[in-house]
């Protein structure tokens, strides 16, 4: 068998990676010895950052229940809860007039946007987006758009179906930021331009664009933004929606009760409710006030550091991972809007032969490497990519090597982000030329549906 060229070496004269905790976690492998566990799955879920860690520990002996007490530390906690918001606020570029509510996830805050939205919105989605965007407008008249082939068709795919619509209905259009799937940055500027002109606003998804981009709602001109704080560096539950204040104070609240309510009358037949106005009406319960202040202590941590040289160093582990995989023939990497656009972090494969959840257990077991496999949970764009048809089966099937000319249902997807040491991306490239060129060296059996090795 032809040896595989080496990979290229990685550029060593980068920023250095922002301290995540994690990091001298030894994981042991199946094959024997241990090595450190290199977290390839910030697109799932980031490793938070140890400054958050830092500030969450700091506050904690202070923590106090948030618009509650007359207690020093509830009005300490009251106090943080606020400021937080303020520096959420200031991180992602809001107006003066823009509200902000901290939710529990981006799928929360999706989900809250359908929920405010006027009666007989029109909302525009791409079928390529996460399952949180493709999901949650139930009460919507939903136009779905095609996939389109590159950055350029998106937006004319886009102003050619509002060109159809009904001017009098309100309009909102959800996209992507940054794929979770392909890592592939969205046209966002040049969408908002097309919606805006005909009177539509737009939702920017930005759960993969926040951690790898500095955002500016003004510069982007999007109506709303949506993200999680565990993609974040900040894994303490908490989510962001922000934007026009309208649509948000004409809602009914998302959850009804305590904090979403100025004042409850009892009547005979029930209670009249005022409901707050600001930020706090979509907020109903206890906040998440170690939730926010983990988000805040994030975004500081971010706009400290130098975002840029972050985004440079970010960019050559991605030239690092590509070059590296493009030197497996076997190996495609996924695109849909080009291998030429620009993207995050995020780097989804499948490699000719191989079961794509048969490579990822191989890379965790035999390599201590955590990556994901599956659909990412964006099925219709998964399908595309790999030209599966919707009627395919998605099990992952044995983790035995794919007949000839066999699709695989999934693919493997690695990420990374500002606390990725070069090595890990290194390690990574090396262990997926030496699996697809040797083949795994452990046996692998399905369990409950997870590929795992067998002991
Ligand atoms: N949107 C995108 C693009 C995502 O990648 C994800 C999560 O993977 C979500 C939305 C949902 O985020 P969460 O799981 O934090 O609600």
């Amino acid at each position: 068998m032809p040896a595989h060229p080496t990979p290229p070496a990685p550029d060593r004269a980068l920023a250095a990676p922002l301290p995540v905790l994690g990091t001298d976690i030894m994981v042991p492998l199946v094959t024997g010895g241990e090595v450190p566990y290199a977290a390839l799955d910030y697109a799932a879920s980031a490793p938070a950052l140890q400054r958050v860690w830092e500030d969450v520990a700091a506050y904690l002996p202070y923590y106090g229940s948030v618009h509650r007490g007359a207690g020093y530390l509830s009005q300490l906690s009251t106090d943080l809860f606020e400021q937080s918001r303020v520096i959420v606020r200031d991180f992602v570029g809001c107006r003066p007039d823009d509200q902000l509510v901290f939710t529990r996830s981006t799928t929360d805050s999706l989900n809250m946007m359908a929920m405010v939205l006027p009666a007989g919105t029109e909302v525009y989605i791409f079928e390529t987006e996460h399952h949180a965007t493709l999901l949650p407008w139930r009460r919507a008249d939903v136009t779905v758009l095609p996939a389109p082939a590159s950055r350029y068709e998106a937006v004319e795919v886009l102003a050619e179906a509002l060109a159809a619509r009904n001017p009098q209905r309100p309009g909102l259009v959800c996209v992507t930021g940054a794929s979770n799937v392909t890592g592939e940055l969205w046209p966002v500027a040049e969408i908002t331009e097309v919606a805006h002109a005909v009177g539509v606003r737009v939702l920017l998804d930005a759960a993969q664009l926040v951690p790898h981009r500095p955002v500016d709602m003004r510069d982007l001109d999007v109506d709303y933004i949506a993200f999680s704080g565990h993609k974040l560096y900040a894994p303490f539950g908490a989510g962001v929606l922000a934007g026009r204040p309208d649509w948000l104070r004409d809602a009914e609240p998302y959850l009804a009760g305590g904090g979403a309510s100025r004042r409850v009358t009892r009547h005979a037949d029930g209670f009249t409710v005022e409901w707050q106005e600001n930020d706090n009406r979509h907020e109903a319960g206890s906040p998440n006030v170690i939730g926010a202040y983990a988000m805040a202590s994030a975004c500081r941590a971010l706009a400290e550091a130098d975002f840029d040289a972050l985004v440079a160093r970010e960019e050559s582990l991605l030239r690092h991972t590509l070059t590296g995989l493009a030197t497996v023939p076997q190996v495609r990497v996924l695109s849909l809007l080009g291998q030429d656009s620009p993207r995050v972090g995020v780097v989804s494969f499948v490699a000719d032969g191989w079961n794509s959840s048969h490579l990822a257990a191989a890379l965790s077991a035999e390599h201590g490497i955590g990556v994901r496999d599956g659909m990412f949970c964006a099925h219709p764009l998964v399908r595309l990519l790999l030209g599966n048809s919707p009627d395919q089966p998605d099990q992952c099937g044995a983790p035995e090597p794919l007949a000839p000319g066999e699709r695989p249902v999934n693919a493997v997807r690695m990420s990374f982000g500002a606390g990725t040491p070069v090595e890990h991306v290194d390690r990574f490239v090396k262990a997926v030329a030496q699996l697809v060129r040797d083949g795994a060296r452990w046996t692998y059996r399905i369990e409950a549906g997870r590929c795992v090795p067998v002991r």
